[in-house]
């Protein structure tokens, strides 16, 4: 038997066909050009040169209310995804949706897509990665999600704050049902889970995004990783350039 994800359409996943691109149906709404930093909580004690603020400088220097006025006022047009978690081989997606186009009654890729997801609304498909699935392969399906959900940020940037939106939304304990018509709380949960999967994937392979950016954040990350140990992380080069 297939084991962990599985394909609505042909019932197999990564064990049966390792290297078919699956990809979980998400819902992702457009912000635009909001303001990046107004959409954030502001975390109690930020940036009052609390106790964390010398422990993790780099990671602090991350936190809208250390950012200079303008860089506070980047705008951006964002993307929020939510999801049903129901995969699929894109491979089988495109050969339903072929289907769908040739009825006498032609529907659009998602609006037969949305019948397969358990009629919850949809208009990307989210990669996930498998172990024998070509980075050529990936690649395409990556640029082709990105391609659906638009937004003018690097695709990593992207990610991080439809991750991070969607954290904020669950957290805020916001209706995500309504706005696709289905979806439970683990099904959103779990969406974050494969996102940060993405996530890590576009970091280590650099896919066009941009390296000063991810430079800055995986040294955030690795000092703040690193202070869990006793060395304190040293101060980063890359602070100034951007
Ligand atoms: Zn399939």
């Amino acid at each position: 038997d297939e084991e962990g994800l599985t394909c609505m359409v042909c019932q197999e996943g990564y064990k049966y066909k390792p290297n078919e691109v699956m990809g979980v149906y998400v819902f992702a709404t457009k912000l635009k050009a909001s303001n990046v930093y107004a959409i954030e909580g502001t975390a109690p004690g930020v940036g009052d040169g609390g106790e964390a603020s010398s422990e993790f400088p780099d990671l602090m220097d991350l936190l809208p209310s250390r950012l200079s006025s303008s860089q506070r006022n980047v705008s951006a047009t964002l993307v929020t995804s939510v999801s049903a978690f129901n995969t699929i081989h894109l491979s089988c997606h495109d050969q339903a949706a072929k289907a769908d186009r040739n009825l006498s009654k032609p529907k659009s890729e998602f609006e037969g897509a949305t019948l397969r997801n358990s009629r919850c609304k949809c208009n990307s498909l989210l990669p996930i990665n498998g172990p024998e699935v070509s980075s050529d392969a990936f690649a395409l399906a990556i640029e082709r999600h990105f391609g659906n959900v638009g937004g003018d940020a690097s695709k990593f940037r992207l990610l991080l704050h439809d991750m991070r939106l969607l954290a904020l939304r669950i957290a805020h304990q916001e209706n995500l049902r309504d706005e696709v018509g289905g979806g439970s709380l683990s099904s959103n949960v779990k969406l974050l889970t494969y996102q940060l999967q993405l996530g890590l994937y576009l970091i280590e392979t650099d896919h066009g995004a941009h390296v000063d950016e991810h430079v800055r954040y995986k040294l955030a990350l690795k000092a703040f990783v690193d202070a869990g140990g006793s060395s304190h992380a040293g101060s980063s080069s890359s602070s100034s350039s951007s």
